[in-house]
């Protein structure tokens, strides 16, 4: 079974932060005394799945790949995983990630660095690189994880499988730790297509404990799976073709992009003028939210406390021995961003950046219902690589990043393989339209 396929793959993988075997098995017990009852089953009825370890299990440790939470057992499920829970899946286990989901590679957890199925000397992308190697490797058959600048499409690129980030909205963040509000996305990461459109349909949908959960109608994705693409308007971004993208990778998105012109959809390039700017902007906007998100681990009201004599010495002893190098860096930056004296200077410019590049893609969509592109710059890069250098990990979201910042939608499924790595072709569409999004990737299947 499911769990004995994890145990005889962890060694090699290192995906899961825990799993949770009895709660699972108690679980499909009980799913197997309804089964009776067929109103009772849900669209995932049985599944086994597993989350990103930033979603919160009631009774079920929640780290976010942090020392500081690493006691932190919540007293309720996210949004998610209730939803999830409706629709019959039996959750499994909670896996690795970046702490905080800040990275792009796994090595930020705080426990270990997840490994790449395909080899295991290379990183599996990150930040829900626990995700995506399990879903690769076979363990489960599909696992929740969060995109702030890419976490959900770059580490699906990097291991070979599906991986969609919502429209900002369509998925309830309630329960989710938050690392960027205004950006962070719960979505599938999948073996297929269709079976992205399947959980997607699980998790999507209005929550009044959200307040920026949107209330749309919600399609029957399924339905929309028809393999045609006839009349297709597609916009092809000469930006995410430029400097610092391996010719390699290139060479296979456009590959596949002619592919789906032979399928009878019509291809332009376009230019989305403002994508330079994206990577600086996100990275004083993800960390301002980050710095506000985050003061709130003060060994006062969640997981980890260091004694001390007095209160100030307790605050620090317990945020420098709980949060990793990275989250640190991240905390000073988006301090100094949003301080006093700098706050017009950087912040207030990088939101009016963000409008900028959100409206390259409103002009674009005016005339295309989708824009192809890489998932990422490179495949997979070896573990250690990049560790030292964070400026270049930063670089690896640049294709990623601008989606967050707009709020729309993008899928990532694979499109060749490069030197034994998987290249991930992105799938962008308008706002709230995961339907033609989920069509388009369809038809590479
Ligand atoms: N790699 C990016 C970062 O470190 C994106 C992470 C994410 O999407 N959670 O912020």
């Amino acid at each position: 079974d499911v769990l004995q396929r994890i145990e005889s793959t962890e060694p090699d993988i290192h995906a899961f932060l825990q799993v949770a075997g009895e709660q699972a098995r108690e679980r499909a017990q009980h799913l197997d005394a309804n089964i009776g009852d067929a109103a009772k089953l849900g669209i995932l009825f049985g599944i086994p799945a597993a989350l990103k370890d930033n979603m919160c299990t009631k009774g079920v440790r929640t780290t976010a790949g942090s020392k500081i939470l690493g006691n932190y057992i919540p007293p309720y499920n996210a949004a998610v995983v209730d939803k999830l829970a409706q629709s019959g899946t039996v959750i499994v286990g909670k896996l690795n990630m970046d702490e905080f989901a800040m990275g792009s590679s796994n090595e930020n957890s705080a426990f270990f660095p997840t490994r790449n199925p395909w080899n295991p000397e290379y990183v599996p992308g990150g930040s829900s690189g626990g995700s995506a190697a399990a879903v690769a490797a076979g363990e489960i058959p599909f696992a929740l994880g969060s995109d702030t600048g890419g976490s959900i499409r770059q580490p699906a690129a990097f291991c070979g499988v599906v991986g969609l980030k919502p429209t900002y909205g369509l998925v309830s963040r309630f329960g989710l730790i938050s690392y960027a509000s205004s950006l962070d996305q719960i979505g599938p990461i999948t073996r297929t297509v269709e079976d992205a459109a399947v959980v997607l349909q699980a998790i999507a949908g209005h929550d009044d404990r959200d307040s920026t959960s949107a209330n749309v109608a919600i399609p029957v994705y399924l339905d929309v799976l028809t393999g045609n693409v006839k009349g297709l308007r597609v916009a092809v971004p000469k930006e995410y073709f430029g400097e610092g993208m391996d010719p390699a990778v290139s060479e296979k998105v456009r590959e596949a992009i002619q592919q789906l012109e032979k399928l009878g959809a019509t291809v332009d390039e376009v230019s989305l003028p403002h994508t330079k700017y994206a990577v600086a902007a996100y990275y004083l906007l993800a960390p301002a939210e980050a710095s506000s998100n985050l003061a709130r681990y003060d060994g006062v009201r969640y997981g980890v406390r260091v004694d001390s004599e007095n209160l100030i010495d307790m605050y620090k002893q317990t945020r420098s021995q709980g949060f990793g190098t990275e989250v640190k860096r991240r905390i000073m930056l988006g301090t100094y961003a949003l301080s006093s004296g700098y706050y017009d200077a950087y912040y207030l410019r990088a939101q009016k950046t963000r409008t900028l590049i959100k409206r390259d893609f409103e002009q674009v969509f005016e005339t295309y219902d989708v824009i192809l592109a890489p998932t990422a710059p490179t495949t997979a890069f070896k573990i250690g690589e990049k560790v030292n250098d964070p400026l270049t990990m930063y670089l690896n979201d640049i294709c990623t990043i601008p989606v967050n910042l707009a709020g729309i939608p993008a899928i990532s499924v694979p499109c060749g393989v490069v030197n034994g790595l998987p290249v991930g072709l992105q799938i962008i569409g308008k706002a709230f339209d995961e339907a033609t999004v989920l069509r388009v990737a369809h038809a590479f299947e």
